[in-house]
Parts: C-alpha cells; sequence; structure tokens
C-alpha cells in the first residue's frame, strides 16, 4: 500500500498533502496535536504518511463535506469530525464511498493528464467494510480545534453540501475553505442520499459566503481542496470569495444564461451558468429560500 504522497509546505506548521492531481488535503501542526483536513478520495495509507510527518503527535480529522472524494480515506481513522448536517445526508461507508465509485473518480486525474504517470495502483485504494466506519463527531459552527499554541474554528459555510465547512487557523490566518468557493463551484448539485434532507437554497448559499467573508482571516491565504483552478502549494486568489458572491447574486438577479450541462463522472446533468469568471453548477429548483406554509 503506497504511503508517499506529494506533499508540500504552504505555511507555518501546515503543509498540503496533495492526491496525485486530485484532491488535496491539510495537516495544521499545533504543538500538542495535528488536524487533518479532509482524507481524499482514499488513494494509499494517508494515516501512515500524516503520523510520520508530524512525528507522531495525534492526529485529529475534520471532513470538511460529506464527498466520497474528501471523505475515501476517513475510515482508516477510528473517529471522525463533520458537521450535524453532513453527517445526516448518510454514514461514510456507502455506495458513493465505494472502492469502485472512488476509482471511477480518482480515474480523473489519469483522464486529466495522460502524459503523467502516477505511483498508484488500483491496488492503493482499499474496499472499506461497512463496520470500519468511523466514528463521527457532529462539529457545530463554532467548534474550535485547540492544536497548542493555535486554535482552528470551523465555520458553517452551507451551498456545495448542507454542512459544508471552512476552517480558519489563529496562526497564519489561513482558511481552509473544502469545494466552498472558488473559480468553479458546485451548489447542492449532487443528490441527497437521506430523502429527508434538503439541499440549502442558492441565496442561502450566498449568505454562507457573505458570513465567511465578513470574518478575520488573510484573504491571501485561501486554501481549497482542488487543484484544478489553483496551483499546488498556493492560495486561491484574493478576490475569489467576494467573485463568487457576484456570480451568484447576477444568477438571482436572473441576469445570466442558464445552460444544461452533464456530468458524466456524476451520472447527472446540472443547470451551469459562467458569470465574472465563475462557473457555477446548480439546480434551478434550488434558487430561492423555500417559502414558509
Ligand atoms: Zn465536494
Amino acid at each position: 500500500m503506497l504511503t508517499e504522497y506529494p506533499c508540500k509546505k504552504v505555511e507555518e506548521g501546515v503543509y498540503e498533502i496533495n492526491e496525485f492531481d486530485g484532491v488535496s488535503m491539510y495537516v495544521i501542526e499545533g504543538n500538542e496535536k495535528a488536524l487533518l483536513v479532509d482524507t481524499g478520495a482514499g488513494i494509499g495509507d494517508l494515516k501512515t504518511f500524516a503520523e510520520r510527518l508530524v512525528k507522531g503527535k495525534p492526529i485529529e480529522v475534520m471532513i470538511t463535506h460529506n464527498h466520497r472524494d474528501h471523505a475515501g480515506n476517513a475510515p482508516l481513522f477510528k473517529q471522525i469530525h463533520m458537521s450535524a448536517a453532513d453527517a445526516d445526508i448518510g454514514p461514510i461507508i456507502r455506495p458513493w464511498t465505494s472502492k469502485a465509485s472512488r476509482l471511477r473518480f480518482a480515474r480523473r486525474s489519469l483522464e486529466t493528464f495522460p502524459d503523467r504517470s502516477y505511483p498508484w495502483s488500483e491496488n492503493d485504494i482499499r474496499e472499506f467494510a461497512p463496520d470500519q466506519e468511523p466514528e463521527v463527531k457532529r462539529t457545530e459552527d463554532g467548534h474550535i480545534f485547540d492544536l497548542g499554541g493555535r486554535q482552528v474554528r470551523c465555520v458553517l459555510v452551507p451551498g456545495h453540501t448542507p454542512g459544508s465547512m471552512a476552517m480558519i487557523d489563529s496562526l497564519t490566518g489561513a482558511v481552509f475553505t473544502g469545494d466552498c468557493c472558488g473559480q468553479n463551484v458546485g451548489l447542492g448539485v449532487r443528490p441527497l442520499e437521506n430523502p429527508e434532507m434538503d439541499h440549502v437554497s442558492m441565496e442561502e448559499a450566498r449568505d454562507g459566503l457573505i458570513r465567511l467573508w465578513s470574518m478575520d482571516f488573510d484573504r491571501k491565504r485561501i486554501y481549497s481542496a482542488h487543484t484544478d483552478y489553483r496551483r499546488f502549494g498556493h492560495s486561491l486568489g484574493e478576490d475569489i470569495i467576494p467573485r463568487d458572491i457576484r456570480a451568484m447574486e447576477m444568477i438571482l438577479a436572473g441576469r445570466c444564461r442558464v445552460e444544461t450541462e452533464e456530468i458524466p463522472v456524476l451520472d447527472l446533468s446540472v443547470d451551469h451558468v459562467v458569470t465574472e469568471g465563475i462557473s457555477i453548477q446548480f439546480h434551478l429548483d434550488h434558487l430561492f429560500r423555500k417559502r414558509q406554509v
């Protein structure tokens, strides 16, 4: 099982681990313990790599949102943290996070960069048994991980999923945004496995980003979970969140041309707008807050 990953120190005590042109994870190291933000699609033995990186300090795990490419290797850990809303979507181990489904996702990087070669093989993606489900600690907005000498605060930013979380590091002012902002934003694109749940509206997604933007963090230190519009080891543009907010405002004002787009890797079609240099995928029926009857 593979135990080496592309890894860059991006801040004092902060490492970006990349899953071979796929998803990025972060390790934030304090004096007492470390926080691992996300677990990727689940290639290789991330736990062994992260433990080596922080020389055996205890590691807490925070999953920014309950998608297969962020929770893929979560079952390597006994316990993980996730927002209550995203925990309600469904358990970590389910059809979406099966080996076949994660492998399908991971193959995308092979198709995107056909001239590159990667060290992983299909055997480096485990099939987790249902009883390997990690204990999920339901984490609320404002929760603080005290790592010793630095605190990491969770901020609920619903939209991409109902319970997407961003994390702000007190020491560097860096913010780890998962998939809640960027040049390419998916809002409630994937169906929720829990039939009782619904995605938030685009209005609520916009309000969540406005709230995040009002908070105290360093605009030059915005680290997302994908490297498709951001170079490995680099921050997103410092204007990305206001641009995302403006793009949503434009859509809500009815000033955009909406196209339909197929997403083969998800087997679904979405509504799609490009405005303000931002690409937003969504479903038209989630635009506005549902009226109270
Ligand atoms: Zn996602």
